[in-house]
């Protein structure tokens, strides 16, 4: 069990434990941006982030890069339960650029089922971008339903529900700098 303290105490008593801190999250972005240096290099890059979860990951990485890059967003919509998504899929914001002839990174916060980023990844390829490669910041593989190409993974982690480092639940938890697991009576109805 990790020490809480450092927790904003409005969330404090809502959390189980620690998943992530933010040295370990900090960290591993660092490599991630070298591995994407590496093989960018020479280009230039478009990474999109998926709203809103990616928010910290899209801002934390765009400064560790050395490979030219530009930033778009697209926000989509799953339907399902609190905490599992459908893959019903529906774009609250499209990208503001065309992606044709691109090399596009797509920067998710967790790939839990997959069923979310498959149909992103389905439908920017359709876009006929020179190349779509796929940087998730979390993975969960017990829970995949779909088989995904995740060129770039920052940590798998086990079956627990996450928030914190822009994810969130119901719209809060999203500005803790760790990624923690909730008490189960927080979420579980
Ligand atoms: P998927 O379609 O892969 O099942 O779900 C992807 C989306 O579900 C993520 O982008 C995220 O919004 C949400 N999600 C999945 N697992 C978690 C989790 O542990 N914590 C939070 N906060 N959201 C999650």
């Amino acid at each position: 069990m990790s020490d809480l303290a450092h927790i904003p105490a409005p969330f404090r008593d809502d959390i189980d434990d620690v998943v992530l801190t933010a040295e370990q999250i900090s960290d591993r972005l660092t490599e991630l941006a070298a591995e994407v240096d590496r093989d960018y290099a020479g280009r230039e890059l478009l990474i999109v982030g998926v709203l809103k979860g990616a928010i910290f990951v899209m801002s934390d990485l765009a400064r560790r890069l050395h490979v030219p890059s530009s930033m778009d967003f697209m926000a989509v919509s799953s339907y399902g339960s609190a905490t599992t998504s459908s893959g019903t899929v529906r774009i609250l914001k499209d990208l503001d650029t065309d992606i044709e002839g691109q090399d596009v990174l797509l920067v998710e916060d967790i790939v839990d089922s997959g069923l979310t980023l498959d149909y992103l990844f389905k439908n920017l390829r359709s876009r006929k971008p020179a190349s779509l490669e796929v940087l998730s910041l979390l993975t969960k593989p017990s829970r995949r339903e779909v088989d995904l190409p995740l060129r770039y993974v920052g940590f798998e982690i086990p079956d627990v529900f996450v928030v914190g480092y822009g994810l969130d639940f119901a719209e809060r938890y999203r500005g803790l700098s760790d990624i923690v697991s909730l008490k189960p009576g927080i979420y579980a109805s």
